[in-house]
């Protein structure tokens, strides 16, 4: 039993103690003192929120390298409040057979603290495959419009536009890296010609432009298949206004966001330098506040991660020449802290916008809702205490994945994960220091089936 918290879920704010069983949350109630409880933990001044739900996670397993994983991965889940993560394709080979599938699952199985679902690669392989990785369990297909990385092909039009037509009469969302091409390689070589090798470069290498005519070009492919489509971590204004216009008109599209685009600046990215460098590029201050007014309309939907463990050995060339940083950036055990600080004391939003973005949306675009993603009778015990009066400084070695940088190194985060349960298992807890209780192995894999079985 959980006691005295305030929890909030995407509707509601309230005082309750939670009760649980098998896994499960089975009552929420003013007063559950009369329950015989194996265990009461004291949640009092603490909020207690339905587990975050990482639509978009880099473990690249498996990998030769061990460059992140399930494991060390799923540690900084727990410690940033995470309880599922939705993972990414990219691995070595890259999760686009249903094989790849069914041994990614297995290393999951048997690696993961946290539940997990699986994207799908669209790397311009036959349809036939795509279906295979559906039935194997994958709850959303992935394609990149620019290729950020050789091993990773990028999507033609052509194949993009039969993904979703294929895709068109189910619910499986087709999420976009959206990026056109050959604006952003011309972008790279006019600034590498000029001999510009500063963090700056970086992003006046791919300007708003380049993210939002690839994302125009998404919305006309769903609204003429009558596909569904993710943006993956939308960073524009002109981007969002698309998005917003095309939700309007009905067109059946989501847009996810990263916590380096509504928290971060071109400040710090040359603070940052390769380790501010991804795709799309960290934004100049006008477009970071632009973006919150398509949080708060409802334009966009999910906050994710879009973690990827590069080592500080790949990361640190870019300090000379930043074209020779890899584009991505750690964020798993940061993001929900320093978005729940963002919501609460800077931008004036309420705990259940925060649930909302962070685990609700996620759940149901990915078919998990209401199983996870709210705290109600027979939804699982996923579930994250926060203590809101509770500094502390971000520093890449208190990280708990595999590598200890971060690119909010040095930033004041006013909020602290105290505890992360995953299905009833305390999993991680922080009593001035990090302690991982939960085994390796407990995570369970979902698809979008699970949802039903709330
Ligand atoms: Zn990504």
């Amino acid at each position: 039993m959980i006691k005295g918290g305030l929890v909030a879920t995407e509707s509601d704010l309230f005082r309750a103690d939670v009760v649980i069983e098998n896994e499960r949350v089975v009552a929420l109630t003013s007063d559950a003192s009369d329950v015989d409880a194996d265990e009461v933990i004291d949640a009092n001044d603490h909020l207690v929120v339905p587990g975050g739900i990482d639509a978009h996670t880099h473990f690249t397993e498996p990998d030769p390298k061990e460059i992140e994983g399930f494991y060390c991965g799923s540690m900084g889940a727990v410690a940033g409040g995470i309880t599922t993560v939705v993972e990414m394709p990219q691995a070595t080979p890259n999760s686009s057979e249903a094989e790849h599938i069914v041994e990614k699952i297995r290393l999951g199985e048997e690696r993961s603290l946290v539940d997990f679902a699986l994207w799908g690669a669209a790397i311009n392989q036959d349809l036939e495959s795509i279906e295979e990785m559906i039935d194997a369990g994958i709850v959303a297909v992935k394609a990149f419009m620019a290729s950020s990385d050789p091993k990773f092909q990028r999507i033609t039009d052509a194949s993009m536009y039969d993904v979703f037509a294929l895709l068109a009469d189910t619910d499986i969302p087709f999420g976009i890296h959206a990026e056109n091409n050959d604006l952003l390689q011309d972008g790279i070589q006019t600034l590498q010609e000029l001999g510009e090798n500063d963090p700056l470069a970086h992003a006046d290498s791919r300007p708003p432009i380049v993210e939002a005519e690839a994302i125009n070009r998404v919305v006309f492919f769903a609204e003429e298949t009558g596909g569904r489509a993710y943006i993956c971590h939308t960073s524009t204004i002109s981007g969002l206004e698309i998005v917003r216009n095309a939700k309007e008109r009905g067109v059946r599209i989501e847009a996810e966001t990263c916590p380096q685009y509504l928290a971060l600046d071109t400040d710090d990215l040359v603070r940052l330098g390769p380790y501010g460098r991804c795709a799309p590029a960290i934004r100049d201050r006008e477009e970071v506040e632009g973006l919150w007014t398509y949080l708060q309309d409802g334009t966009m939907d999910t906050i994710a991660s879009d973690h990827c463990g590069y080592t500080i050995e790949e990361k640190e060339p870019g300090k000379e020449n930043i074209w020779n940083a890899p584009l991505g950036l750690s964020g798993i055990q940061t993001m929900l802290p320093a978005m729940l600080d963002e919501f609460l004391n800077k931008r004036d939003l309420d705990p259940s916008d925060f649930v909302r973005m962070t685990s609700t949306n996620p759940a149901k675009i990915f078919g998990s809702y209401p199983r996870k993603g709210t705290l109600r009778p027979g939804s699982d015990a996923d579930i994250a205490i926060y203590d809101l009066n509770a500094p502390w400084t971000v520093r890449g070695t208190d990280m708990l994945h595999k590598n200890k940088w971060t690119p909010f190194e040095g930033k004041q985060i006013n909020v602290r994960v105290v505890r992360t349960m995953v299905r009833g298992t305390t999993m991680y807890e922080f009593n001035g220091e990090h302690v991982v209780r939960g085994e390796a192995g407990h995570g369970r894999f979902i698809n979008r089936e699970y949802g039903e079985g709330a």
